[in-house]
C-alpha cells in the first residue's frame, strides 16, 4: 500500500499559482506532479475528495513541545497526534520548556534521542541563543538546529536564560555566520517595570490588570531596539508571536529599507480580543497578552497588505493545575496556549469576511513558516519534488471545539466552547495517512527533517 503510488483528487488543490481542480500524483513520499483526473496513470491509487480542499500539510514553526524533561506538560507523541488531527505535517520545536534546554549540542542530542518512534509528523529543532552561549552557536547550526531563538526578557520559565544587550551583541556575528535566523522573543522589562508602579494593589483576577502589565510599549521598544541591531549586524531577524499593532509602522518602514526582517503573529491574537475575556479566565493567559478588538483588526490588516509573513500557534501548554483556574489569578497562571489540533479553522474562521482566500492560508500557515526554518524547497507547497504532505479540508464545514478534538496531553484549551469555519479531514505526511475524520495512523512514521 505504502509503496503504490498515489494520485490525491480535488476539486480545489491549494497550489502556489492559485486554487485549481488537480490530481497531485504522489510516489514514494513525494509530490511528482500534478495532472488533470482523466490524466492519472493506470497504476495510481486514487483518493477521490471532490469538493474538499486540498492544502499543502501546515507547518508550525513555533511549538514548544517539553520533552525531554517536562513531558508531563506535552511531549513528541501527543504533540505530534495534535498536530495532525489539525492539518500541521511539520512542527518546529522551541529550545526551552524542555530540559534541558537546546542551548547545545548535547541537549539537541538528547532531544533527538526521545523524539525517536514517537512522532507522527515532520519535525525540526530550533537552537537557543541563552545568556552567555556563543561559542555553542555555529555547532548548533552544523548538528542541524534551523536557527536560533532568544528572549530579551525572563521566559517565563527556569532554565532558560534571556540575553541582555550585551550578549546578544556578543551573539549575533555567530548567528550571521550560521546564515540562520534568529527568533526574537520581542518585549522589553523597564515599560513593564514602569507598568508595574501603576499596578499596586490592582485586582490580579481581572484581565485588564494583566493587560496593563505587559504594555504594547513594551513590545515596540524591543522591536525598534532590535532593528538598530539588524541594521548593523544584518542578521536575518524574525519577530514571534507580534501582538501589538503598534509596531507595524516601523516593521514596514524597515521592510522597505531591506532590512531582511520577517514577522509572525498567533492564532489567538487574531481570533480573541481583550474586551471579551472574563476576569479569571486564565486560559486566555499568554504573553505578549491578547489586546483590544481594534488592535486585533489592524493584525489583519497587516496580514492582508503582508506586513506580518506568517501564521504560527505558539502552542504551549502546561499540565491544568498550573493555569490557577481555582483562583483565576493572572500573577500567578503560566501564560500560554495550546492550540495545534484547532488552528486552522481558528485562523480560516477569521478569513472570508477579510477577504483572504485559501490561497493565503497556505501562505501563511505552510510556505511561510518552511521557508524561515530553512525548508522552503521541500516543505510547504503542493508543487513537483516537494514533500507529499497534504492537508484534506472542509473549509465550510462548521464545527464546535470539544475536548475530543484536542488530542493533545492536557485537554484544556480556550477554544473549547468555540464555533469555529472548517474541518480537518484527513492528514497526509509524505504520502503516509496519518489521520483521518478522528482516526490516528497505528504507528508514528514522523522523521526529524
Ligand atoms: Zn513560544
Amino acid at each position: 500500500m505504502d509503496s503504490m503510488a498515489q494520485a490525491f483528487v480535488s476539486e480545489r488543490v491549494v497550489t502556489p499559482d492559485g486554487v485549481i481542480p488537480a490530481a497531485v500524483l504522489e510516489d514514494g513520499g513525494k509530490i511528482r506532479g500534478l495532472c488533470r483526473r482523466d490524466e492519472i496513470p493506470p497504476d495510481y491509487a486514487v483518493h477521490d475528495f471532490g469538493n474538499l480542499a486540498i492544502l499543502p500539510g501546515l507547518v508550525d514553526s513555533h511549538v514548544h513541545i517539553n520533552e525531554p524533561g517536562r513531558t508531563e506538560w506535552e511531549g513528541f507523541r501527543t504533540a505530534t497526534r495534535a498536530a495532525a488531527a489539525g492539518g500541521y505535517t511539520t512542527l518546529v520545536d522551541m529550545p526551552l520548556n524542555c530540559l534541558p534546554e537546546t542551548t547545545t549540542v548535547a541537549a539537541l542530542e538528547a532531544k533527538r534521542e526521545t523524539a525517536r518512534g514517537k512522532c507522527f509528523v515532520d519535525w525540526a529543532a530550533w537552537g537557543g541563543v541563552a545568556g552567555d552561549n556563543a561559542e555553542h552557536i555555529g555547532p548548533l547550526a552544523q548538528a542541524g538546529a534551523k536557527g536560533f531563538k532568544c528572549f530579551l526578557i525572563y521566559p517565563g520559565c527556569e532554565g532558560f536564560e534571556m540575553v541582555t544587550r550585551e550578549q546578544l551583541e556578543r551573539a549575533l556575528p555567530h548567528v550571521v555566520s550560521t546564515g540562520l535566523p534568529l527568533l526574537v522573543h520581542a518585549e522589553l522589562s523597564g515599560p513593564i517595570e514602569q507598568a508595574a508602579t501603576g499596578l499596586n494593589g490592582a485586582d490580579w483576577r481581572q484581565y485588564q490588570t494583566y493587560l496593563r502589565s505587559r504594555p504594547d510599549e513594551a513590545e515596540w521598544a524591543a522591536i525598534r531596539l532590535l532593528l538598530d541591531l539588524c541594521r548593523h549586524y544584518r542578521f536575518r531577524l524574525h519577530i514571534v508571536h507580534l501582538a501589538t499593532a503598534l509596531a507595524l509602522r516601523d516593521l514596514r518602514a524597515a521592510r522597505r529599507e531591506g532590512l531582511p526582517v520577517t514577522v509572525e503573529t498567533c492564532p489567538h491574537y487574531l481570533h480573541f480580543a481583550a474586551e471579551e475575556i472574563a476576569d479569571g479566565n486564565t486560559l486566555l493567559k499568554c504573553a505578549p497578552p491578547i489586546r483590544t478588538r481594534d488592535n486585533r483588526e489592524r493584525l489583519w490588516s497587516a496580514i492582508w497588505y503582508k506586513d506580518i509573513d506568517l501564521v504560527a500557534t505558539d502552542h504551549s501548554p502546561c499540565p491544568p493545575e498550573m493555569k490557577r483556574e481555582e483562583t483565576g489569578r493572572f500573577d500567578e497562571a503560566w501564560g500560554g496556549i495550546a492550540s495545534l489540533s484547532v488552528a486552522l479553522p481558528v485562523v480560516w474562521t477569521g478569513m472570508p469576511a477579510r477577504d483572504l482566500p485559501l490561497s493565503d492560508l497556505a501562505r501563511l500557515m505552510a510556505a511561510q513558516p518552511a521557508v524561515l526554518a530553512g525548508l522552503g524547497g521541500r516543505k510547504g507547497k503542493i508543487a513537483a519534488g516537494y514533500d507529499a504532505d497534504l492537508v484534506v479540508f472542509d473549509p465550510e464545514a462548521e464545527i464546535e471545539v470539544t475536548p475530543d478534538r484536542l488530542h493533545t496531553r492536557h485537554r484544556i484549551s480556550p477554544y473549547l466552547g468555540e464555533r469555529l469555519l472548517g474541518d480537518v479531514v484527513a492528514t497526509y505526511v509524505r504520502g503516509r495517512e496519518v489521520f483521518r475524520e478522528g482516526e490516528f495512523a497505528p504507528e508514528p512514521s514522523g522523521m526529524e527533517v
